[in-house]
């Protein structure tokens, strides 16, 4: 029988996990996504959208599909899904792995300010009106609206709905990978003074980074939350190393 893996998404990792996981034959792999985007991108597995219902729903679901495999590939932004994952694979009595991306690293020339929440950073900006890049996320913009006095350029993959109350505010959708020179002209376009972002890490949000450091100018970084300590890969390669080894030797479909 195959065996079964389920992989919580939304992630450019876990797509792309999921994507390496297809090919083997002995594998039955379904992806989750939260359902957060309104047209996520395609997906190289059969998907399931929403939430489990916290630890307790999403062990009942791993029991009922009798999954035998949990991978947690969720963004490191998300807390709450991670220490959901730990706790029901914990209670269902299946392996758990975790594939989390190194966090993003100083370097010279950057000029940044680390801080522990959307909320500081905000505060970080100061009094003085200053033109500020947010890249958030649209879930968590609502506390600019503590510091009106600033010009913001906001950008997030759906729209933010309603509309912020501020006076000067420039709403982008778009959705990464972001190159460096795009996010370089970006920047010098909208004048921006400082950047509002979090440390994600991965590739395909660098950019903006990058692009900041180049033009000099402030990054305000939001540290990570804590996660979960159970075995993690850095990599989809790692990963598809660990799981391997988890499901004994592969075979191609269609070979
Ligand atoms: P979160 O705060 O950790 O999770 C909140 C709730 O959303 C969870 O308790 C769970 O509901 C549901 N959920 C989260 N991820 C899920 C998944 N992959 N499949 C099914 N249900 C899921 O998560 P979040 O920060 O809101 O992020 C939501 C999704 O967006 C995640 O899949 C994450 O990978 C992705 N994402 C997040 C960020 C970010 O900055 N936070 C950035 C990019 C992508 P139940 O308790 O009902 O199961």
């Amino acid at each position: 029988m195959a065996t079964r893996i389920l992989i919580l998404g939304g992630t450019t990792e876990a797509r792309e996990l999921a994507a390496r996981l297809a090919a083997d034959a002995r594998l039955d792999v379904t992806l989750s996504l939260a359902g957060r985007t309104a047209n996520p991108v395609r997906q190289p597995v059969p998907v399931r959208v929403g939430g489990f219902g916290g630890a307790a729903g999403l062990a009942d679901h791993l029991r009922a599909r009798q999954v035998d495999l949990l991978v947690d590939a969720t963004h490191p932004f998300a807390a709450r899904m991670s220490a959901n994952a730990a706790e029901a694979a914990r209670e269902a009595d299946i392996p758990l792995l975790a594939l989390r991306r190194p966090e993003w690293v100083r370097v010279e020339g950057d000029r940044w300010t680390e801080v522990e929440s959307v909320e500081e950073g905000i505060e970080r900006l100061g009094a003085a009106p200053r033109g500020v890049f947010v890249a958030l996320g649209r879930q968590e913009v609502a506390p600019l609206l503590a510091h009106p006095q600033h010009r913001y350029v906001i950008r997030s993959v759906d729209p933010v709905e309603p509309r912020l109350e501020l006076p000067q505010a420039t709403y982008l959708l778009a959705r990464g990978p972001f190159r460096e020179s795009d996010e370089r002209r970006l920047l010098a376009e909208h004048r921006i003074e400082a950047t509002l972002a979090k440390n994600s890490g991965g590739d395909a949000s660098y950019g903006k980074i990058a692009a900041a450091r180049a033009l000099g100018i402030e990054v305000i970084l939001v540290h990570r939350p804590r996660k979960p300590e159970v075995p993690s890969l850095a990599t989809v390669e790692e990963a598809l190393a660990a799981i391997a080894h988890l499901a004994g030797p592969a075979e191609k479909r269609g070979v």
